[in-house]
């Protein structure tokens, strides 16, 4: 399996919570494991966001962050994923005191560490900026990716609550990264329609978060066929009342009109969803026939940050894979 879309304090294991909750001597609160997912009655994205206080609490030194994305790490192995892309906001960890830079190197050292132990397995890291941040705040995210310049930062994205804060803002912002030759994604068309996401794409980004509102007229679909990117999150999107049922989900459309379509978890723990489930979902809504799951998993690796040479060895694992994966997903 691949998951291009995985955000890294939505997808601490319920044992991770616990023993960083000790280390960092932090209450998990009454209500534990149950806080840490959104249960069926979340009403909205903002609702949704309220559930990464939690674990971003825990998550404020280099030994906690190093600490859950080995973890992380090594649960993608042991779903026997191939790749993926992990994100996590730097700004988001620094409230004792690390900057960005620090935040950074200390997810870079827990993917290193972790990756040392999975052969066949093979991940990057997104830094996300923040809706709801100011553009000195989110500049100093960028900033962290040019400093550090490493091969494992696969690129920049914007997350948070899209509603309030039109795409168009950002601008500037990514005019900064692109000018840096950053990749570029933007969470867009999740509470938003068809305009956030070409926004997204005007302002240079080549992989849209979620983007399941585009409209399929022929200017936007001579805007994203053959360029860009969509990282669907089903179960997410169920969630955040984005989508009303796995019926609803566009994947069909997307296929049909030869968009490139991914499916990714968006949460692990917070929407209880990995991309094993993803699938098994869409296959119970679609009957999505092993062609079809192939050609989705192949969209996940050329959409991939990986060079050509690693796309190239992904490319050679799924078809040696790919008969076990569809079993799994009928299990
Ligand atoms: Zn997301």
């Amino acid at each position: 399996m691949i998951d291009l879309h995985l955000h890294l304090d939505g997808s601490l294991s319920k044992e991770d919570f616990i023993y960083l909750a000790k280390k960092n001597n932090v209450s998990l609160g009454n209500e534990f494991p149950n806080n840490i997912v959104v249960n069926k009655d979340c009403k909205s994205l903002e609702e949704y966001l309220k559930r990464f206080d939690l674990p971003c609490s825990l998550l404020q030194d280099y030994e906690s962050l190093k600490y859950a994305t080995k973890s992380l790490v090594l649960r993608l192995f042991n779903l026997n994923y191939i790749y993926a892309e992990i994100r996590f906001a730097p700004q988001l960890h620094t409230l004792k005191g690390m900057n960005e830079i620090e935040v950074t190197k200390a997810v870079l050292d827990g993917l290193k560490e972790g990756l040392e132990s999975t052969p066949g397995f093979d991940a990057k890291i997104i830094l996300c900026c923040m809706r709801q941040s100011s553009s000195e705040l989110n500049k100093k995210t960028i900033d962290a990716a040019i400093y550090l310049n490493d091969e494992k930062i696969a690129a920049i994205d914007l997350a948070g609550p899209e509603a309030f804060l039109p795409t168009r803002e950002y601008k500037d912002l990514f005019d900064v990264a692109i000018k840096s030759n950053l990749n570029v994604i933007i969470h867009a068309g999740e509470a938003c329609g068809n305009e956030s996401i070409m926004e997204a794409i005007d302002i240079g980004a080549s992989r849209i978060g979620h983007g399941v509102h585009l409209s399929f007229d022929s200017e936007s679909l001579k805007k994203v066929k053959n360029k860009i990117y969509f990282e669907f999150c089903p179960t997410s999107n169920l969630q955040t009342k984005s989508l009303k049922d796995y019926e609803f989900v566009p994947i069909r459309q997307f296929l049909e009109n030869e968009i490139f379509v991914t499916v990714n978890s968006d949460n692990m723990t917070v929407s209880d969803t990995n991309v094993i489930k993803e699938f098994k979902h869409l296959y119970r809504a679609f009957k999505l026939s092993k062609e079809e799951v192939f050609k989705l998993l192949s969209n996940s690796i050329n959409g991939s940050f990986m060079r050509e040479s690693e796309k190239e060895i992904k490319r050679k694992a799924l078809l040696t894979k790919i008969d076990g994966f569809y079993d799994t997903i009928l299990l």
